[in-house]
């Protein structure tokens, strides 16, 4: 089945990225790709664009060369009341809202600290997905995670990077992850977590990870251009209702 969807990657204004938008648009098209969420990090990360970043974004086009740019952010959960480092009135505004938990904005707790941080992130009106929660750094109880997504209608995210070339020791957990979303019937997003044009698009470990759990493609957001239009679409009336 044909990705048609990358919905997290980032360019150089992430300050540890090595493309630009437009390389990153170009290469998405070269990959046959038709929709790309430009994904950087929240403004708490060292280097990360300042909050204006978000607040500018309706200046880009909504299409590139036949490629829909969804405009996004990877908020940072700081704290274990979920609270994210871009305020409210950044978020509504954009098309995909993606959270995680990184080592510059919140010290790695307990698994029930952990948990507890993305399980309050999750109750966030504004946020689409959650990021990377495989990571081995943030152990978390899977199944509370995924469970209180699928309540909430947020996506869990497999992402292709942390099962090639970050975060070591995620694979087998991110298994797990894609194991409890087959079974519970839990939506997931595949995401590159591009840092370079070249990954923009690769999707291949995350896709057969998600397909090798037997998770069903109707549960997989990024292969089907009606249906990832329709979420976009109700999230923004929940972000905007
Ligand atoms: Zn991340
Ligand atoms: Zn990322």
């Amino acid at each position: 089945m044909p990705i048609i969807a990358d919905m997290h990657t980032h360019t150089i204004v992430s300050g540890h990225a090595y493309s630009t938008l437009q390389e990153n648009l170009r290469a998405a098209k070269e990959r046959g790709l038709l929709f790309m969420a430009t994904t950087e990090h929240g403004p708490a990360m060292p280097q990360a664009p300042h909050r204006y970043y978000f607040g500018n974004m309706s200046v880009l086009p909504r299409e590139v060369d036949g490629v829909r740019l969804l405009t996004g952010v990877e908020a940072n959960i700081m704290n274990v009341d979920g609270e994210l480092d871009l305020a409210d009135r950044y978020l509504r505004k954009l098309e995909y809202v993606a959270v995680g938990l990184h080592r510059d904005c919140i010290p790695p707790g307990s698994q029930e600290e952990n948990t507890a941080a993305i399980l309050a992130a999750i109750r966030n009106p504004y946020v689409d997905a959650v990021v990377h929660p495989g990571n081995p750094a943030y152990p978390i109880d899977f199944l509370k995670v995924l469970l209180a997504a699928a309540e909430a209608g947020v996506l869990i995210e497999i992402n292709n990077s942390s099962l090639v070339r970050s975060r070591a020791g995620s694979t087998d957990r991110c298994r797990e992850i894609a194991r409890l979303a087959a079974q519970h019937g839990v939506q997931v997003v595949l995401g590159s977590d591009a840092h370079w044009s070249g990954h923009v698009g690769v999707l291949d470990e995350a896709y057969n990870m998600a397909i090798d759990a037997g998770i069903p493609p109707e549960n997989i957001l990024n292969l089907d251009a009606t249906r990832l239009e329709n979420f976009i679409e109700q999230r923004r009336r929940r972000k905007q209702g």
